[in-house]
């Protein structure tokens, strides 16, 4: 589960991270209202989507505004937000459609001296959480990943003891920070580290982490993503979900208890079992198509699921053909035989379906099937199912 800027800024804020001042706005005037409250002659208006790269990021309505821009009045600051507010904005990781602005974050303007790079996830190697730091903030750290890796610094720690002092005097040298700097760093990254693993965190990344020219560390930007397997320990954090930032087909197969991840191709896939679900779409590539999603409907799904997995499917419009792949372990051939039929009474079908059916009840599933009307084109085996779907949208 992913979370707002202004959100992780308020959890770092109770954990005794620095951040700067801010307050949230949803419409010009209270952004106007923001920026004499803070009283600075300088803010940043930030749009709150769930997506970094918001500075360099456009707005699709009105090409010329970037999701975060400095300002220097209250009347900057509202007319930023009435740009903002309610247009979509693209950045590298929304997608060509954008995501739309439905509040902005004032913040007071940072006196930036240095801009680094922060970053913790689980390293599954190590069995540890990993703390990444690098000189090169604010810049899109995949890029220094790839092409400079030598200036990100790294320190694994035990989740348990946390951050020792000596791990973090390590990568303050590594970062070349000295002075006052150093003790800010100390008192930093040990908060960060222990915010991590109390909240069950799979990402939480700073980047701009700032040295100011007072030489304070402070978290410019913030980014959190949960676990969601860890959710049910954190009732609390539940509230701060926000579903309109979520893709409408992953949130409605989440309900219905369906693992569904939305991709851009033409070929709705409808899988039992991860790794069967992986492998179709694998070979639905190899045979030159692409997958428009990867769906696990589960071992132990029943009609009224698989019914809404194709509820999901078909409401694509992207959808031009759907291949249904099973492998009958505990999911049963004549369940999905089942769930074919209803769903077609339900939703009906107008594009090609290709099934494949193998496992328990298998003889039994195919023949419900045979025997309805549904157009159904049938296949055997992996390879003869993924080229007669390709085939039949060709
Ligand atoms: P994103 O990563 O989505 O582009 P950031 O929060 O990192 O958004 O902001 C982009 C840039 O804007 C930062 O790298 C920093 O240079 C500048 N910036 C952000 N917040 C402030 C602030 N409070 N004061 C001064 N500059 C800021
Ligand atoms: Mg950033």
């Amino acid at each position: 589960m992913k979370i707002h800027e202004f959100q992780a800024k308020s959890l770092f804020c109770e954990a005794g991270i620095a951040v700067p001042e801010s307050i949230v706005a949803k419409s010009g005037e209270e952004a106007a209202a923001a920026f004499d409250k803070l009283g600075g002659p300088i803010a940043v208006v930030k749009a709150q989507i769930h997506a970094g790269g918001r500075g360099k990021g456009t707005l699709t309505q009105i090409p010329e505004q970037h999701g975060v821009e400095l300002v220097k009045s209250a009347d900057d600051a509202r007319r930023v937000a009435e740009n903002l507010l309610g247009n979509d904005l693209v950045t590298i990781q929304t997608g060509p459609a954008g995501q739309t602005v439905n509040q902005v974050l004032v913040e007071a303007g940072c006196d930036i001296a240095r801009e680094l790079y922060l970053g913790i996830v689980v390293d599954r190697g190590a069995g540890k959480p990993v703390l990444m730091v690098s000189t090169e903030g604010g810049m899109d750290i995949e890029k220094v990943a790839e092409e400079t890796p030598e200036l990100i610094f790294k320190e694994a720690y035990d989740p348990d003891a946390g951050l020792m002092p000596y791990q973090s005097r390590k990568l303050a040298k590594k970062l070349g920070l000295s002075g006052t700097s150093v003790r800010s760093a100390d008192k930093f990254m040990r908060a960060i580290c222990k915010l991590f693993v109390k909240l069950d965190c799979s990402l939480a990344e700073i980047n701009p982490l700032v040295v100011t020219g007072d030489g304070d560390l402070i978290a410019l930007d913030a980014k959190i993503t949960f676990d969601d397997n860890a959710m049910f320990r954190h009732k609390d954090l539940l509230e701060l979900r926000d579903t309109a930032e979520e893709d409408a087909n992953e949130l409605r197969a989440g309900e219905a208890d369906l693992s569904y991840v939305q991709l851009e191709g033409n070929i709705g896939c409808l899988v039992n079992g991860a790794g069967l679900a992986m492998s179709t779409m694998d070979i639905i590539k190899l045979h030159g198509g692409e997958p428009s999603n990867f769906l696990d409907v589960g071992g132990g799904a029943n009609v009224d699921q698989v019914t809404e997995a194709f509820r999901i499917l078909l409401g694509d419009k992207n959808v031009k053909a759907v291949l249904v792949n099973i492998f009958g372990g505990i999911m049963q051939c004549t369940t999905i035989a089942n769930a074919v039929l209803e769903a077609y009474k339900q939703v009906g079908f107008n594009i090609p379906l290709v099934v494949r059916l193998e496992g328990t009840e298998v003889e039994e599933g195919r023949k419900i099937l045979a025997e309805s009307d549904v157009d159904i084109i049938t296949a055997e085996g992996l390879t003869d199912a993924a080229k007669k779907v390709v085939a039949a949208i060709a």
